[in-house]
């Protein structure tokens, strides 16, 4: 299994990239973020309670998330030949939790892509990202208060992946398949995987 953590402040850019990585490299996403806007959509009572959170700025309570991400790994990532985690670790108990839940299925993580972007871009996509999307949490009061929590108990993950000697850093700004690029270099590089069509 190939299985890589695609790590960044919102708005850096992490959907976009998940998609060109799954498809490169033949892997499944899991943006924990969508899992529970679709709750949102569907009216279930996780979606009630992820409501309250997402549309204040503020993270899922872990030991919920966590038990979340096991339901979906467990539901529709088993067989998989990968799985690229996009928005999922976001806290230091959140990462324990993931090497725990691959150890469990006897895998591992192999690689974290930092995507790292200037603050003053990220505020302007998501702006802009709301104004397309009509995504509620892309406000500016919401997007102020994600950078804040982003910072706070995010961030700490860059040095925890550091000293793992997992964290690859991409500069996140530019042309979207140039990053991508270096992105699918970085992988390649950490992990000896291929992408299907070799560049
Ligand atoms: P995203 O689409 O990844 O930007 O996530 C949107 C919102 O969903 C976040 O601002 C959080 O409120 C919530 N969320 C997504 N993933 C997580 C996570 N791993 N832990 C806690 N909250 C999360």
């Amino acid at each position: 299994m190939l299985n890589i953590v695609l790590f960044g402040a919102p708005g850096s850019g992490k959907g976009t990239q998940s998609a060109k990585i799954i498809d490169e490299f033949g892997l499944f996403h899991i943006s924990t973020g969508d899992v529970l806007r679709d709750h949102i959509k569907r009216g279930t009572e996780l979606g009630k309670i992820a409501n309250d959170y997402i549309s204040k700025g503020q993270l899922i309570p872990d030991d919920l998330m966590i038990q979340i991400l096991d339901n979906v790994l467990e539901e529709q990532a088993a067989g998989k030949e990968g799985v690229v985690f996009d928005g999922f670790p976001r806290t230091i108990p959140q990462a324990e939790a993931l090497k725990e839940l691959l150890r469990k299925r006897g895998t591992d993580l192999h690689a974290v892509i930092g995507l790292e972007v200037p603050e003053e871009e990220l505020v302007e996509r998501m702006i802009n990202r709301g104004k397309e999307t009509g995504r509620a949490d892309d406000n500016i009061d919401t997007i102020k208060n994600r950078l804040k929590v982003y910072h706070s108990q995010t961030h700490p993950l860059k040095e925890y992946y550091t000293t793992e000697g997992k964290y690859i850093p991409i500069n996140g700004s530019g042309i979207v398949d140039e990053i991508f690029n270096e992105i699918a270099c970085g992988i390649e590089k950490t992990t000896g995987a291929k992408r299907r069509t070799k560049k």
